[in-house]
């Protein structure tokens, strides 16, 4: 059986306390703000509220893997509820 290496991750690293780096089993490896992501939580309440705007820079306390298909994410300011699913992180990927 062979699996699809684009889907997995090998390494996730920051250079910085904005942003952070994603190395995918496949070669790739695509860069993320957190400020982005975070403005585009994928949770129900974020989803149902027009809420404020999050803040411009956010940094997490902690990033880590849910299963074998997604990431979450605790920021240090606003919303902590959104799981990011690698198709996902994969579509909002700084270019
Ligand atoms: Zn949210």
């Amino acid at each position: 059986m062979s699996i699809d290496k684009s889907r997995f991750i090998l390494s996730i690293y920051q250079k910085d306390n904005t942003t952070f780096t994603i190395e995918w089993l496949d070669g790739t490896i695509t860069h993320h703000r957190l400020a982005d992501l975070q403005k585009n939580c994928p949770c129900v309440r974020c989803q149902d509220e027009k809420r404020e705007p999050n803040a411009e820079e956010v940094s997490a306390r902690r990033i880590f893997s849910v299963g074998r298909y997604a990431l979450k994410i605790e920021f240090t300011t606003g919303c902590s509820k959104g799981i990011y699913s690698f198709a996902m992180l994969k579509e909002l990927a700084s270019k």
